[in-house]
C-alpha cells in the first residue's frame, strides 16, 4: 500500500469503539475472540470503559441459575453506564416459562440479542447500530486473532454444538447438533497461534471424541497430506506442530470411546499426557437415567489401561452429587469408584435444575441438603487422594510453564494443570543470577513440597 493511500486511511474520522463483556466457559471465550477478531479485520476499535465505548457487546452465560443472574447483571450494568447494547451468547438463546424471550423481557432496551456462535448475527447488528469504518484496516489484524487469554496459551475450538442430550443439560438446545470446524482450519488456527508465541494450545468443543462423526469423517488437506476429520488424526497432527514449536497440546472434554485408546501412546511431550473426561457418575442406573454419552463403557478398565499404557498421565472428571432420584447407595458406588480410579484432578458439582433440562422431571428428586452433603462427601475423600498423587511428585523434576511472576518467583504449570480449573506450582528461580523466570517460558523445576492442591519446587 502506497504511503498516501496509508495517511488517507488514517486521518479519516474518529475510529468506531466497541467495548466488550465476555463472561461464561472457555468455549464462549472462544466466541468473543472470533467477534474481536472480526470487529478489528474491520476497523473498529476496542474500549476499555464504558464511556470510552460507541457501543457495548455483552457475550453471556446461560448454563446455570447463577450464571444466569450474573450475565442480566452485566447487561444492566452496560445499559445505565453505555446505553448502546449488543447482547450474544448462550442466555440469547433462552426463553422463559411463557415463551418469551428472556433477555428482552428484563432489559427491553437492549439493540439486539443473538444466541451463541453468532458471529454473522453479532456484526450484522453492530453493522446496523455502529456503521463500520469506511476502509478497514485488514493488515492490522494479526494472523492468530485476537485473544483473551496470555499471550502463551489459547483455547483452540475444534466443533460446536452436541448430538448427545444429556438429560442434566441445554446446551444441545441452545447450540444445536454437532458441527465440525474443517481440518485444515483448525490446523491453520494452530499454526497461527504457535507462531505468534502460543506455548500451551487447549483443545476443546462440547464433545471432542465426536470430532468429525457430522462430517463423517471427511478428508481434508493439511500441508498437501490428506488427514481425515477425525480426533486421532486431528491429535497426531496437531502434536506434530506443537514438536516444531516447543509446544503443549492439551485435551478437554474427552469422552472414554474406545478410539481414544489410540490417542495415549502419542502422548509423548507435545501432545500431554492429561486426559479431562467428564464422567458425572459412576452408577449405571444413574448415567443412564443422565443420559450420558459412552454411559456403557467400563470406565474403571479404561482408566487402569491408560495408566498402564502411560504412567504419568493425569484424568481430570468432574461428577454430579445428588442427581434426581440417586439413591444413598448409588452414592456410594460413586465414592467407591473414585476410591479406586484416584482421578487426579477432580471437580463435583451438586446437582442444579437448569430451566428446561429433562431431568428436572425425573422422579425422586434429591433434597438441596443431601445433595450439598453428598458433594461435601466426594470433596472429602477427592482432598486425601489429591494429597496422596501430589506427594508423589515430590522430589521429581517437572517441566513447568511459567504463567505469572511474583516477588518471590514465579507461578506456573506442570503437564498435571490445566489454566484455572487445576493447581499451580510455585516456582522459586534459579540460583544461577543471570537466569531469570520468565512468562510462557518452560523450566525444569525441582519439587519440594505438595499440599491437596499445589505444589512448591525450584528451577533448575
Ligand atoms: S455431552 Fe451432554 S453435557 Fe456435554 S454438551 Fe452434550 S448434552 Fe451437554
Amino acid at each position: 500500500m502506497a504511503i498516501e493511500q496509508i495517511s488517507r486511511l488514517s486521518t479519516g474520522g474518529a475510529t468506531p469503539k466497541v467495548g466488550f463483556v465476555s463472561l461464561g466457559c472457555p468455549k464462549a471465550l472462544v466466541d468473543s475472540e472470533q467477534i474481536l477478531t472480526q470487529l478489528r479485520a474491520e476497523g473498529y476499535d476496542t474500549a476499555k470503559s464504558y464511556d470510552g465505548a460507541d457501543l457495548v457487546i455483552v457475550n453471556t452465560c446461560g448454563f446455570i441459575d447463577a450464571a444466569v443472574q450474573e450475565s442480566l447483571d452485566a447487561i444492566g450494568e452496560a445499559l445505565s453506564e453505555n446505553g448502546k447494547v449488543i447482547v450474544t451468547g448462550c442466555l440469547g438463546a433462552k426463553k422463559d416459562a411463557s415463551g418469551n424471550d428472556i433477555i428482552m423481557s428484563v432489559h427491553p432496551k437492549v439493540l439486539a440479542v443473538t444466541g451463541p456462535h453468532a458471529l454473522g448475527e453479532v456484526m450484522d447488528a453492530v453493522h446496523i447500530h455502529l456503521p463500520k469504518p469506511h476502509e478497514p484496516f485488514i493488515d492490522l489484524v494479526p494472523a492468530q486473532g485476537v485473544k483473551l487469554t496470555p499471550k502463551h496459551f489459547a483455547y483452540l475450538k475444534i466443533s460446536e454444538g452436541c448430538n448427545h442430550r444429556c438429560s442434566f443439560c441445554i446446551i444441545p438446545s441452545m447450540r444445536g447438533d454437532l458441527v465440525s470446524r474443517p481440518i485444515a482450519d483448525v490446523m491453520l488456527e494452530a499454526e497461527n497461534l504457535f507462531k505468534a508465541g502460543v506455548k500451551e494450545l487447549l483443545v476443546i468443543s462440547q464433545d471432542t471424541s465426536a470430532y468429525g462423526v457430522d462430517v463423517k469423517f471427511r478428508m481434508g488437506f493439511w500441508n498437501g497430506k490428506p488427514v481425515k476429520t477425525h480426533m486421532t488424526q486431528l491429535v497426531e497432527a496437531l502434536g506434530g506442530l506443537a514438536k516444531q514449536y516447543g509446544a503443549w497440546v492439551r485435551l478437554h472434554y474427552v469422552y472414554p470411546y474406545p478410539h481414544v485408546d489410540q490417542i495415549i501412546p502419542m502422548m509423548d511431550g507435545n501432545v500431554l499426557p492429561y486426559l479431562d473426561v467428564p464422567l458425572q457418575h459412576a452408577h449405571p442406573a444413574v448415567l443412564k437415567r443422565m443420559k450420558r454419552p459412552a454411559s456403557g463403557e467400563k470406565n474403571i478398565e479404561r482408566i487402569r489401561a491408560w495408566r498402564e499404557m502411560c504412567p504419568d498421565i493425569t484424568i481430570r472428571s468432574t461428577f454430579i452429587a445428588g442427581f434426581p432420584g440417586e439413591t444413598e447407595e448409588e452414592f456410594e458406588y460413586l465414592l467407591d469408584f473414585l476410591k479406586e480410579a484416584e482421578i487426579d484432578r477432580l471437580g463435583c458439582f451438586a446437582y442444579s435444575p437448569v430451566e428446561g433440562a429433562t431431568a428436572n422431571e425425573l422422579e425422586n428428586p434429591v433434597p438441596e441438603e443431601v445433595r450439598e452433603d453428598r458433594r461435601r462427601r466426594v470433596m472429602e475423600l477427592q482432598e486425601g487422594i489429591s494429597k496422596k498423587r501430589l506427594q508423589a511428585k515430590v522430589g521429581k523434576t517437572l517441566r513447568v510453564l511459567i504463567d505469572s511472576l511474583d516477588s518471590s518467583g514465579g507461578v506456573g504449570r506442570t503437564s498435571a494443570d490445566a489454566p484455572e480449573i487445576d493447581g499451580v506450582v510455585y516456582v522459586k528461580p534459579p540460583y544461577e543470577p543471570n537466569r531469570k523466570l520468565k512468562v510462557g517460558e518452560f523450566f525444569d523445576v525441582t519439587i519440594t513440597a505438595a499440599d491437596a492442591h499445589d505444589l512448591w519446587g525450584e528451577a533448575n
